[in-house]
């Protein structure tokens, strides 16, 4: 696959002693500001660490970068429409939730609250559509429904590469850096649905992990919220907490102890590893059922799946939720080639095309938070051995992208000490992410708003780039 380049933002001539002064320096401005999150290795609760990020912001299309800022109110809406379609979910899921037990369990959860009828009609969506650049076009990743992560961090990514320009005497390039404060968005989504509810004593809860790594992301959420209303206590509890705190009031209060609950933010619930019992299946269906605002509700959940988004990607299926042709032209422009895995004839050609060049895909569970998709030779040897079994229905083939590369510095990457690492700038690729905040019911949509970016970056020979496994790094677009 050919692949293009793009020019870094700056070309650093430092000598190895004012360049390792400077990493020094970047690394304690991020520690300083909360560019951090705990140790997986030596975990602790009394210590955070830096996070992989950029040195230097790298370069991003202009164009594509408004482009996709630009149409994110019209994916909320899509994606708001698409959750209050119990046809379209019931069709799109159907196979998968057959070979797929923990879409399934999902999908019983909507299925129950949907037949009994939903106790809070309102929901609120924290989403980020992600992209990357491919051929001179942007191309959607995915769309995130479910702990949409990182604003917090970020917001302080775009001031630290502002930062690190001026230090390096760059001054007049910061100009390029766009504007970005998510974590103030994202929070006056929280506290929009907080006043929804009408009811000054009660609390937001975010359901989190049992152990947080991410969890300065996730304080500056908690920080801003009190930043924007002081009133607003909010409380974090893991589903394995909740199984034993959680309860209904005669109203449908969701209880927690002894506080209501207006807004639920999740956190976690969206891996598997969140529910090892049925109790925390029970604990979720009763989060449900409860009259607290769910952020996301079930049927966000669901329509954030992959296989929805496949489904998403057929010729005419945005006419059913989308009037305008040119908002449906918009939209099916950033879409990728979308391979349903579905027994009938036209699947068999795309698995022998993907069986033949794997390069040219990307297999994908119904999974979230990164780690779970197949790539290169080892689509071929999965295809090969479910082909014949419904196991394949779980899954769906998406067009590869080959993202632009360019040189730029990882520091604190996972293969500390990073001498060999720092020194030089490696070829890395980026992908964006565009935030949008989406509050209605079925008949009404209440807020919609876009609130701001991520770019992630990772070495371009990395097929995935998560940040907690020091593979990607945060970054800071830089538009050209
Ligand atoms: P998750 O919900 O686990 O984040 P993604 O669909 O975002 O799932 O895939 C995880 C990562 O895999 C992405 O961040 C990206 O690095 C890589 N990836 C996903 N889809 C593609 C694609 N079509 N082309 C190239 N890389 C991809
Ligand atoms: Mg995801
Ligand atoms: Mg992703």
């Amino acid at each position: 696959m050919e692949v293009s380049c793009l020019e870094p933002c700056v070309q650093l001539k430092l000598s190895r002693e004012e360049l390792e002064n400077t990493v020094d320096k970047a690394k304690d401005w991020a520690l300083m500001h909360g560019i951090s999150m705990r140790s997986k290795v030596s975990f602790n609760k009394n210590q955070v660490q830096v996070l992989p990020f950029t040195l230097l912001p790298s370069s991003f299309p202009k164009k594509h970068f408004e482009k996709v800022k630009g149409i994110q109110v019209l994916l909320n809406e899509l994606i708001h429409k698409v959750a209050h379609n119990n046809d379209f979910l019931i069709k799109s899921l159907k196979s998968t939730i057959g070979a797929d037990s923990f879409t399934a369990k999902l999908f019983n959860i909507y299925e129950t609250v949907y037949k009994e009828g939903f106790n809070q009609t309102v929901s609120l969506g924290l989403l980020r559509s992600d992209y990357m650049l491919h051929a001179n076009q942007i191309k959607q990743v995915e769309l995130n429904t479910i702990a949409s992560s990182f604003g917090g961090i970020v917001t302080i990514t775009s001031q630290y590469h502002k930062y690190i320009l001026s230090e390096l005497g760059y001054t007049d390039k910061i100009k390029n850096i766009p504007e970005n404060n998510p974590i103030n968005g994202l929070c006056k989504g929280l506290t929009h649905a907080w006043k929804l509810y009408d009811n000054k004593k009660a609390v937001i809860l975010f359901v989190v992990e049992n152990v947080t790594y991410n969890i300065c992301d996730q304080r500056f959420h908690e920080f801003e919220i009190s930043k924007i209303n002081p009133d607003i206590k909010v409380i974090r509890k893991s589903l394995k907490d909740l199984v034993s705190e959680a309860r209904l009031g005669p109203n449908k209060q969701l209880i927690v102890g002894n506080l209501e609950v207006s807004v639920v933010y999740f956190r976690s619930g969206y891996e598997v590893e969140a529910y090892p019992t049925e109790q925390e299946w029970e604990i979720r269906l009763l989060i449900e059922r409860s009259k607290a605002i769910k952020c996301p509700s079930i049927q966000y959940h669901l329509a954030g799946t992959k296989k929805v988004q496949q489904s998403l990607a057929y010729s005419n299926a945005l006419n059913v939720f989308l009037k305008d042709d040119n908002i449906i032209k918009q939209i099916q422009e950033i879409f990728a080639g979308l391979y349903s895995l579905e027994f009938n004839n036209e699947t068999e050609s795309v698995i022998d095309n993907a069986i033949s060049h794997p390069k040219k895909y990307v297999l994908k569970p119904q999974r979230e938070g990164g780690g779970n998709n197949v790539y290169d030779k080892d689509i071929k040897l999965r295809l090969e051995s479910m082909r014949n079994s419904e196991e394949r229905t779980a899954w769906i083939l998406m067009d590869r992208f080959y993202p632009p590369v360019q040189k730029n510095y990882i520091v604190c990457a996972r293969n500390e000490p990073f001498e060999d690492n720092y020194l030089h700038f490696s070829n890395v690729v980026s992908e964006l992410g565009i935030y949008g905040v989406i509050i209605g019911n079925h008949d009404n949509i209440i807020y919609n708003k876009e609130v701001g970016h991520i770019l992630r970056t990772k070495p371009s020979n990395e097929n995935e780039g998560g940040i907690a496994a020091g593979i990607g790094a945060i970054d800071s677009p830089y538009l050209i």
